[in-house]
């Protein structure tokens, strides 16, 4: 084979960013969690070829012929998934000034800045999202879909993302985008275009118009929430006509429900309707607990906004302020009994709420609050596959998977927090990040006279 001296050169520079579609690649490290297991694999071994893995395990031989990626005191583990996070927005600041800038900035620039959110959301190692909600005051654009497909085509550097579009919720209600504006100050009510419908074929319509326009998963708001501004946080938002309508149209249409619900009776109404997930949870009682076990009805229990939130309270209005400490106060009596009772428990943070990247922060709450680090971690990976609808692809590290892995240093099993130090992400069979993110490099090398202070 003749190859030049330039195109050698050329391929050493590149050989550890991007491989050949068929070249095998070996990671090896310390330790693997495989996914299914519930210890560790010690000298884990993940050949990789293409897109996919060609085969897992312990201590497995390696072919002379592969690129062997030796991770040494790590802990190799399927890529990260996250059930709840948005994408298109940040939320983390100050709440007043978040909602002026979103009727000061262009949609498009919105667009931009999300890239970026997208970038350090893979870059944490989180391979895969399931983005529950996008939408920006007065306007149709439908960025969420726009960022998935242009992370498919490989055009960005982000996580797969199931998407949503617009959230599904009543007049006046946790996702009505004009709530606490002046009526009539955008020229129009929102209506189902923009996932505001009241009545069950309206909500069909709602549903109907979603999936034609690229939604993946059906939100809706059942309850009320902690950042809106004219409801109460566990009034219930649709009736039960609604939400078998909102359940019936989704699954007719091969589409899961994910539903954003802290109150009790919001929740057992949506239990009982057969919604796929519930979001937050925060005032479910037991014996809500109990008919969603017997429903294997997922929980995502995003308990990294409610932390979030109560750290940063005065960034928030008086009346935000009591919802989020009533939902905080009642979530963590809620999370220990559905760990306790064995409910399901899909892994999802509500980025957004909180900076994006910082997703694995979720991992130690869970742990905190009673949950075994195995666990944990299946629920970011196995559990969320599940209920994603991806678990024939992802989710473990097996033969046949797309090869989405991540490594962390040492050992999660013996410190959750290692989940927030991933040293090296492959998706679909490429390495997306080894070493430092590119934030981290900037962070090394800024002098600390030079770095702007923490707002
Ligand atoms: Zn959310």
């Amino acid at each position: 084979m003749k190859i030049t001296r330039y195109v050698g050169v050329a391929f050493l520079c590149f050989a550890v960013a991007v491989h050949a579609a068929d070249e095998l690649i070996a990671m090896k490290a310390a330790r693997m969690f495989d996914g299914k297991s519930n210890t560790l694999v010690q000298d884990g071994v993940v050949l990789v070829e293409g897109n996919k893995i060609v085969d897992a395990g312990s201590n497995l031989p390696i072919p002379s012929a592969a690129h062997v990626i030796d991770l040494g005191d790590a802990t190799l583990c399927p890529g990260f998934m996250d059930a709840h996070t948005h994408l298109t927005s940040d939320y983390s600041g100050d709440f007043n000034q978040r909602r002026l800038k979103e009727v000061d900035l262009n949609v498009s620039e919105q667009a931009i800045i999300a890239t970026a959110y997208a970038r350090s959301t893979v870059e944490a190692g989180f391979t895969t999202v399931r983005d529950l909600g996008s939408r920006f005051v007065g306007s149709r654009e439908l960025v969420d879909v726009a960022l998935r497909n242009s992370i498919n085509k490989g055009l960005i550097v982000g996580p797969r993302m199931l998407v949503a579009t617009k959230g599904i919720g009543a007049t006046g209600g946790h996702f009505d985008p004009t709530n606490g504006f002046r009526d009539f100050l955008f020229g129009r009510e929102p209506d189902y275009t923009d996932g505001i419908a009241d009545g069950p074929d309206e909500i069909r319509k709602a549903v109907r118009f979603e999936v034609k326009n690229g939604a993946d998963v059906i939100k809706a708001a059942v309850s009320g929430g902690v950042l809106s501004l004219a409801d109460e946080v566990d009034t219930p938002q649709l009736t039960p006509a609604e939400m078998a309508a909102l359940v019936d149209e989704s699954h007719r249409l091969r589409k899961k429900v994910a539903v954003h619900c802290h109150g009790d009776q919001a929740a057992r109404e949506a239990i009982e309707a057969g919604v796929d997930s519930i979001e937050h949870g925060s005032f479910m009682k037991p014996e809500t607990l109990t008919v969603m076990k017997k429903k294997r009805t997922f929980l995502t229990p995003t308990l990294l906004a409610t932390e979030w939130i109560m750290g940063k309270i005065d960034n928030y209005p008086p009346a935000l302020q009591a919802k989020a400490k009533a939902a905080a106060a009642a979530r963590s009596d809620m999370f220990r009994n559905a760990v306790k009772m064995g409910v399901r428990i899909s892994f999802g943070t509500d980025a957004s709420v909180y900076p994006h990247g910082q997703n694995a922060k979720e991992f130690k709450l869970m742990v905190d609050l009673g949950m075994n680090p195995i666990d944990a971690l299946k629920s970011a990976t196995t559990n969320d596959a599940e209920l994603l609808g991806i678990s024939q692809k992802l989710g473990t590290l097996e033969k046949g998977k797309l090869a989405d892995l991540i490594a962390v240093p040492g050992d999660p099993t013996v410190d959750i927090t290692a989940t927030e130090r991933v040293s090296f992400v492959m998706k679909e069979g490429k390495v997306i990040r080894q070493g430092p993110t590119a934030a981290q490099k900037t962070e090394n090398a800024a002098s600390p006279h030079l770095t702007a202070p923490a707002d």
